[in-house]
């Protein structure tokens, strides 16, 4: 099947870049091609850094963190007050450079800069509740408390599918804590960062004298770069969100140097469906989370397991909405399912489909259609599989709208089988029985970061602490008490007594 063709995004691109307040020169005869999805073509050539800038980046960020640290949260929260003014006053053109450079449909682009404005809230909040306990003191006369310092220069690594959501849950927050940061975004979306950074020098020129001019800064470039931030003494803390692949790298050579680790890596999510579930909610809630973002979330549902009662009364109406969603351009009104980032991915997924026919599995839809003149975009219909266990490829995390679905009969064989894959990040149950729901919520239940009930594992908000366990790395960033892995804990013991006795009951009387 093929499409009308898809105009051209360069010149758009080039307009919005103005907009945003981005140089020319940065973009222009570098030698990192920035590429739309939608159409395949290059739409510009990014100035990249080399290993040697970025030693100088940080040098410079650290100098900058001596000053930042020494100012008031409270004023620091005021620059990311006027970050998130900026992206309330520029949401239309950043959301669509992301969905320009993403692939992401129009409300999804928009959403995302949406979610940067709620944690810049959220952080400006923080900034006067960065509280340490007072702890009773054994000892008479003494008091015990703890203080919450800024930690340095905080390393940002980030993935392309969230290309600057996740930037903005790490650095809204770092910066009110008194960190500097030097970010390193995907290689494959380097002109929203572009955007980003301009929008974030906007607002530290209204701050003022007071944000240190290398206080956050852009390394454009692949991974050797981000190697240099994980390897570099003067980085005590490293956030770096992609693959478990990555992770695998990074985590290792972080610990080598007792730096720390805020690790976001892939996931495997799950979703059961149980005999009470309402199923018109539960339609909706798994196909959002299964075909969303071309299947494209570190969150989006990959395995489904429907108990044998409800099946067949899901299944034909699951199909049904997989062959009715509409796949295309995703700044067209309409369109649900954008394309797939490149052709890797696209590899990645026919192999994957390849492997579950191979062990069993019944495909629907997975095809590819071209647009004509846009050969090099790779857009294809969500796949559901019906699989007849979890086997082969199932296992694992293919960054494709894939929906591996299985029966199930007992409660504890769909849970333990949803807990039994290498990733732990997101899990949802549908039901209306209340101890199902809390079983699935309790110990014996999802051993994942994120649980949820009656809707499915994409689409979190920033107000609580986002991530997972296992090979999804265990790191927490955004809301609740994720600030703390950006700070250091002192504890302090103040003795008001005038003498000097000791905790345990130790003498030493010299
Ligand atoms: P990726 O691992 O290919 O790249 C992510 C980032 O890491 C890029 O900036 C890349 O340059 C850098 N990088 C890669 N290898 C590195 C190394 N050895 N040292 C230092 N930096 C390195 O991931 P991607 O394809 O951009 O994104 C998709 C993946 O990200 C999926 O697995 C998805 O589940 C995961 N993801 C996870 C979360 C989460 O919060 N858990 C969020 C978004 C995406």
């Amino acid at each position: 099947m093929s499409q009308p063709t898809i105009p051209s995004l360069i010149g758009e691109t080039d307009q919005i870049l103005a907009r945003l307040g981005v140089e020319k020169k940065r973009y222009q005869n570098g030698t990192l091609a920035a590429r739309s999805p939608i159409t395949g073509e290059m739409l510009a050539e990014v100035v990249e850094a080399s290993a040697a800038d970025a030693a100088d980046m940080i040098g410079r960020a650290q100098a900058a963190f001596q000053q930042w640290r020494s100012l008031p949260a409270p004023r620091r929260g005021e620059l990311v007050r006027l970050f998130g003014e900026e992206l309330r006053a520029h949401k239309d053109d950043l959301g669509r450079l992301v969905s320009i450079e993403a692939g992401k449909i129009t409300s999804e682009g928009l959403g995302e800069v949406q979610e940067m404005i709620d944690i810049c809230d959220f952080a400006v909040g923080l900034s006067r509740q960065l509280y340490g306990l007072t702890i009773a003191s054994e000892r008479p006369g003494h008091r015990m408390m703890e203080t919450w310092h800024p930690l340095g220069v905080c390393g940002v690594i980030s993935a392309f599918n969230f290309p600057v959501a996740v930037f903005s849950w790490n650095a809204a927050i770092a910066l009110v804590c008194g960190d500097s940061v030097v970010w390193k975004p995907s290689e494959k979306t380097p002109l929203t960062a572009l955007g980003v950074e301009a929008l974030y020098r906007r607002a530290a020129e209204r701050f003022g004298k007071d944000a240190p001019a290398d206080l956050l800064m852009v390394l454009q470039g692949g991974r050797e770069l981000g190697e240099v931030l994980v390897d570099d003494p003067r980085v005590p803390v490293v956030s770096a969100t992609g693959s478990t692949r990555m992770g695998r790298a990074v985590g290792p050579r972080l610990a080598k140097r007792f730096a720390r680790a805020i690790l976001e890596l892939g996931g495997n999510n799950a979703a059961i469906v149980c005999p009470s579930a309402n199923l018109d909610l539960t339609l909706r809630g798994v196909a959002f989370a299964a075909i969303g973002t071309a299947g494209q979330r570190c969150t989006t549902l990959r395995r489904l397991f429907v108990h044998d009662s409800v099946y067949d009364a899901l299944l034909p109406r699951l199909k049904a909405a997989y062959q009715s969603v509409k796949v295309g351009n995703p700044l067209e009104d309409g369109t649900l399912v954008g394309p797939l980032i490149d052709k890797a991915a696209f590899d990645n997924m026919q192999r994957a489909l390849e492997a579950a026919i191979a062990e069993g599995g019944k495909v629907t839809g997975g095809n590819r259609f071209t647009v004509p003149g846009r050969d090099e975009a790779y857009y294809v219909h969500p796949a559901l599989v019906e699989m007849p266990a979890q086997c082969g490829p199932v296992s694992e995390e293919t960054f494709a709208p894939i929906l591996y679905v299985m029966r199930y009969n007992e409660l504890s064989e769909a849970i333990a089988l949803q807990n039994d894959v290498g990733a732990g990040l997101s899990s949802s149950i549908f039901t209306n029985d209340l101890g199902e729901a809390e079983t699935f919520l309790s110990v014996a239940g999802s051993d994942c970061g994120i649980a949820n009930v009656n809707i499915g594992p994409s689409g979190a908000e920033i107000g609580g602490a986002f991530g997972g366990e296992k090979e999804t790395g265990g790191g927490r960033e955004a809301g609740s008490d994720a600030w703390k892995a950006y700070m250091r804990r002192a504890t302090n013991t103040i003795n008001y007594s005038g003498a000097l006795p000791l905790a345990q009951g130790v003498k030493f009387d010299v």
